[in-house]
């Protein structure tokens, strides 16, 4: 209940003002977000891979009403590239498509993707398309095909809530793809997603084996210990060397958990969202804990 009326209003404006708008919001928001600009997004790379991390930077922003702003989204994604770049840094970019225009027109989302890869080739780093909701996901999956990207440039999420997933690993594998794989964080009916936890999680536990059984390298996206647990054991089993596949984790979320797994020699990304377009990013990770609302509204409560 709590989780699907977070999920409702990241999506409204009305609370979206009264949260942007207020000092506390922006306060609250510094728990999961690196700071409103690329400076304060930088010292966090800085600071994640002098104690061994990697980083993937995510410029808040999604569902661009204008053609305009999606244009302006991508070239302030080139001078992110071109920073990364400039201070070698060790880090990727994750971009969701609507950001780029998806839901006004596909042709130019793809366009501006391709620009954004091509000059990630250049710099030797690395773009990942974001999963947005399951509106967007066919979409995301054929822009995402037709790109036609070198492996090492362009790669793509899948989420395990979805039915659909299954066969869009065996397609990925056979594409050669790069693949994110997290639970999924939207709000989706129980026609296209598992209604339960059990069934998301062993879904989840499903597609790590398969992707983890291609020779590809790919992320394994999760706070969840027993996921994590389970990947373990997987390559374990396997043989694989921890440097076949790596683990991802949100800025702010579980850290000790992201400390234990580099020491266990494991290579961690932390995925680390800035900018001023926080809210909906927000209140979905309000969402996937009610601790946080608590602690949301205790600070409301004490202004
Ligand atoms: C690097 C990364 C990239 C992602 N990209 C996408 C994407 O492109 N599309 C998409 O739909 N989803 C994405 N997600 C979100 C994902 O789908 C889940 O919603 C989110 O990771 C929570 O699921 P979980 O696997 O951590 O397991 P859960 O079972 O939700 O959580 C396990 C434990 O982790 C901790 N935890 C989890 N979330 C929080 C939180 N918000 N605050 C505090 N503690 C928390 C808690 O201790 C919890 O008990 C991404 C997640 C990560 C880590």
């Amino acid at each position: 209940m709590l989780r699907s009326l977070l999920l409702y209003l990241s999506e409204r404006e009305g609370p979206k003002r009264l949260l942007t708008s207020a000092s506390i919001g922006r306060r609250l928001a510094r728990r999961f977000i690196a700071g409103e600009d690329l400076e304060d997004a930088v010292r966090a790379v800085r600071q994640l891979n002098a104690e061994g991390f990697d980083v993937t930077l995510d410029c808040l922003g999604e569902s661009v009403k204008a053609a305009s702003e999606a244009e302006e989204a991508c070239r302030t994604y080139l001078t992110v590239l071109d920073r990364i770049a400039a201070e070698k840094l060790q880090s990727h970019i994750s971009v969701k498509l609507t950001q780029l225009g998806l839901a006004l027109d596909p042709g130019l989302t793809a366009r501006l993707l391709n620009t954004l890869w091509q000059r990630a080739a250049e710099h030797r780093t690395f773009v990942r398309i974001d999963m947005e909701s399951s509106a967007y996901v066919e979409k995301t999956l054929t822009i995402f095909s037709q790109a036609n990207a070198p492996r090492d440039a362009l790669g793509i999420v899948i989420q395990s809530y979805l039915y659909r997933s299954e066969k869009d690993v065996e397609d990925l594998i056979l594409l050669g793809a790069r693949v994110r794989l997290v639970k999924g964080a939207y709000q989706e009916p129980p026609s296209v997603a598992f209604p339960d936890k059990a069934d998301v999680d062993a879904s989840l536990v499903r597609l790590m084996e398969m992707l983890l059984s291609s020779t590809t390298y790919h992320a394994i996206a999760t706070h969840d210990p027993r996921m994590i647990a389970a990947t373990e054991a997987f390559a374990r089993e396997k043989g694989l060397s921890p440097d076949r596949f790596e683990f991802q984790m949100l800025y702010g979320i579980r850290r000790q958990l992201q400390r234990d797994l580099l020491r266990r020699g494991y290579r961690v990304r932390v995925y680390v969202p800035y900018g001023t377009h926080w809210y909906p990013y927000f209140m979905r990770r309000l969402a996937e804990r009610p601790a946080n609302l608590l602690f949301l509204l205790q600070n409301l409560v004490r202004g």
